[in-house]
């Protein structure tokens, strides 16, 4: 984050936030009797480094790039590995896109709100993010397949977490209503739930070290990775869209293997072992 600020900050956020400084000055200095003191003391707030700067500034980069790809990435996958047919299923909802779409909108505007002060934690070096080619050249690959570990143990357990009766009235049932998902469907979550599963792709970064362009990119394929899962191609989560109580895995099913909640998808979706009554599932 701390790199696309300090090059958004010369070609773009210098211009837009001296524009509406001096804005805000012409406004007081028009209007009779408007002290612009306050104003002046509060200069510094809106610096590169002022807080309320980089707060605004991290949401609005967030917020829209997010909001930008979720619709981009979430059209292009809808209609290159969507099967459309599937729209055709009685457990296909009237008007499943638009509500998927709305939820997903909605939760990023959100959690994207509840993610700022993780970012500027980070901007302020509150987290163990190092620059890229500053560290050793094993740790940077290293980085990657110790993620993957973190993020699927954390998401795992989180996801079952809400899975209990309570978390899942509260929570977790907006997620499935939509028993067969779409792309659209990778963010439509409660917003604060959306959030804390989020919480793993920044969290191993304050707890191990990672290079900026690590985050970065376990930031996108994590995203990218969501969308998978949804399009109906990796058959892995639909089973889970289908049956709650198998397949709560992430980037893998080892935990699911583990903890006995591995269903494999070529045999839960053939038709043989469905007439023949076949309930278990674990290989
Ligand atoms: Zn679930
Ligand atoms: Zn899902």
């Amino acid at each position: 984050m701390e790199a696309i600020l300090n090059h958004l900050n010369p070609v773009l956020l210098d211009g837009v936030y001296g524009s509406s400084f001096r804005l805000a000055e012409t406004i007081c200095a028009t209007t009779n009797g408007t002290d612009s003191g306050w104003l002046q003391s509060s200069q510094f707030l809106w610096q590169r480094h002022g807080l309320c700067r980089q707060s605004i500034s991290i949401f609005l980069v967030t917020w829209l790039s997010s909001s930008l790809f979720y619709l981009l990435f979430g059209t292009v996958c809808y209609y290159r590995n969507f099967d459309q047919s599937l729209k055709k299923q009685p457990k296909f909802r009237p008007n499943q896109i638009r509500s998927e779409i709305t939820a997903s909108l909605t939760a990023l505007l959100v959690f994207n709100v509840l993610t700022v002060p993780i970012f500027v934690a980070q901007v302020r070096g509150f987290a163990k993010i190092y620059a890229f080619g500053t560290g050793s050249a094993w740790y940077e690959v290293a980085q990657y397949p110790l993620f993957v570990l973190f993020s699927d143990t954390c998401m795992y357990w989180l996801h079952r977490a809400f899975h209990h009766p309570v978390l899942f009235r509260m929570a977790h049932y907006k997620h499935h209503m939509f028993v067969i998902p779409t792309p659209f469907s990778a963010y439509a979550f409660d917003p604060l739930e959306g959030w804390i599963m989020s919480l793993p792709i920044y969290a191993y970064s304050f707890i191990w070290p990672m290079s900026d362009v690590g985050q970065l990119v376990v930031f996108f394929v994590t995203n990218i990775w969501t969308f998978l899962l949804h399009d109906n191609r990796d058959q892995f989560h639909t089973v889970h869209h289908k049956s709650i109580q198998f397949n709560f895995g992430q980037f893998s099913d080892m935990w699911d293997r583990l903890g006995g909640t591995y269903a494999d998808p070529d045999i839960f979706f053939d038709p043989v072992h469905k007439r023949r009554g076949q309930v278990k599932f674990q290989t």
